[in-house]
């Protein structure tokens, strides 16, 4: 049982993902009574189906519902070409697995779009390539420096700083649909689950934003002639069985966070509906059928009144837009302007010294870590509590350096992008400790 990445404590393991807006998932990997389909030993509660299934049935279950969802939603026929558009992470790995049992006579093509993300993209790039080995299923890899000669780590030059996720979503979205031209795909599948569906919608809702809850669609026609129709099969599954899909079946997955993740706590809406699941656990699908069912033909109703938006090709790569330029390539306009007058963000050090005085040296690895050896003075603050004890820190912001560290580089990378978001001037120490061992007291 491979476990490197996950915590494990008293049988429940818990992982961390640092996606936008999702903090900390647990599964509990106790026996919690016997399959309520086949009386094994059940290791997973569905509540709303009032069900507990082992690890087999409850599998079972999970491709069922997904080749019933593609089904119910006419996503895509047994002759469609399909592209999948892969991340590395727990839901698209788990909508690659299911669809190529769900129909295993139907052409698929997955896509892996490799981001450039420092002490990330290329740890995704090694799961998608074992998974896809592991499937049988043909993988595309876009290299976007090797293309395109810039990485989202480059965009934190930009004014898009703290909006990682929001460019990187951009860029990702107009690849993808590229990339299923380019191989003739018909049909885009991504990996939207029901609870980043139904967080989306109603935040929009709550916002009044309707043209935005209209694109949540579980299915959205092609925007252009030619292009890809997009569907969503996962989308009636709730998250955690995405997870509990990919551990219980032993699949290649996404095992450290990308740096640009929230590290903050679950909150807002997506806390909200959580914390309602709990005296009611089937609201997440109420709540997906009220909006697609009732919501969003109303909007359609009313947006025929309303001026369309007309879509046609970006002047320069050709995918859909609202104007003559698109968003990723007006982001990556702006991007190029500014690469050209500075070389590179200077956040990594290769020692103390390069960054002289007035240095607090900040180690976030664990308590037990810091205890057992650190540099002298450093001060302990480990990455899972950075969002919660960042102030701590605040006194030094104007007057000090903060030199992050940790033992290969990795989790201090993605403390000292938070702390330079939050505008400190923060360093990582590159390669961590493993780099200067003998400093050690
Ligand atoms: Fe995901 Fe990282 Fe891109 Fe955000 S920046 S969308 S967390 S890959
Ligand atoms: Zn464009």
């Amino acid at each position: 049982m491979k476990l490197v990445g996950f915590l494990f404590y008293n049988n429940v393991m818990q992982i961390n993902y640092g996606k936008c807006g999702i903090g900390a998932i647990k599964l509990n990997l106790t026996s919690i009574g016997k399959c309520s389909e086949c009386k094994e030993d059940a290791v997973i509660e569905l509540k709303y189906a009032k069900k507990k299934l082992c690890s087999k049935c409850f599998s079972d279950f999970f491709v069922r519902r997904v080749r019933r969802t593609v089904e119910e939603f006419k996503m895509f026929k047994a002759t469609d070409r399909i592209a999948v558009a892969l991340s590395g992470g727990k839901d698209s790995v788990a909508l690659l697995h299911s669809l190529k049992l769900a129909f295993p006579e139907t052409e698929i093509h997955a896509f892996y779009i490799n981001l450039g993300i420092k002490y990330y993209s290329d740890h995704l790039q090694e799961k998608v390539i074992k998974l896809c080995e592991n499937l049988k299923v043909p993988l595309e890899i876009y290299n976007l420096m090797e293309e395109e000669e810039y990485t989202i780590d480059d965009f934190l030059m930009t004014k898009y700083k703290s909006k990682m996720c929001s460019v990187c979503g951009t860029i990702k979205r107009n690849i993808f649909t590229k990339l299923s031209i380019k191989v003739g795909a018909n049909i885009l599948a991504t990996g939207h689950n029901l609870d980043d569906t139904v967080s989306t919608m109603m935040s929009a809702f709550m916002n009044g934003d309707f043209e935005s809850i209209r694109r949540l669609k579980p299915v959205i026609p092609p925007l252009l002639p030619g292009h890809p129709k997009k569907v969503k099969p996962l989308v009636t599954t709730p998250e955690i069985e995405d997870l509990y899909y990919v551990y219980l079946n032993k699949l290649p997955v996404q095992e450290c966070n990308c740096p640009h993740g929230e590290i903050t706590p679950i909150k807002g809406v997506k806390s909200l509906i959580d914390k309602l699941e709990e005296e009611q656990p089937d609201v997440k699908f109420r709540l997906f059928s009220v909006f697609r069912r009732q919501l969003i033909p109303l909007i359609e109703k009313n947006s025929i009144q309303k001026e369309e938006i007309t879509i046609t090709s970006c002047k320069i790569c050709g995918m859909p837009s609202s104007s003559e330029i698109c968003a990723k390539c007006r982001r990556v306009n702006e991007l190029k302007e500014i690469k050209e007058k500075k070389h590179n963000i200077d956040i990594e050090v290769l020692s103390i010294e390069e960054l002289g005085s007035n240095v607090i040296l900040l180690d976030v690895r664990t308590k037990e870590e810091h205890i057992i050896s650190s540099l002298p003075n450093s001060i302990n603050i480990p990455q899972d509590e950075i969002s919660t004890r960042w102030k701590e820190l605040k006194p030094y912001r104007k007057t000090h350096k903060i030199l992050v560290f940790c033992n290969s580089g990795r989790k201090s990378y993605s403390v000292a992008l938070k702390l330079r978001n939050l505008g400190f001037k923060a360093y990582n120490l590159k390669n961590g400790l493993s780099s200067i061992q003998n400093t050690l007291t």
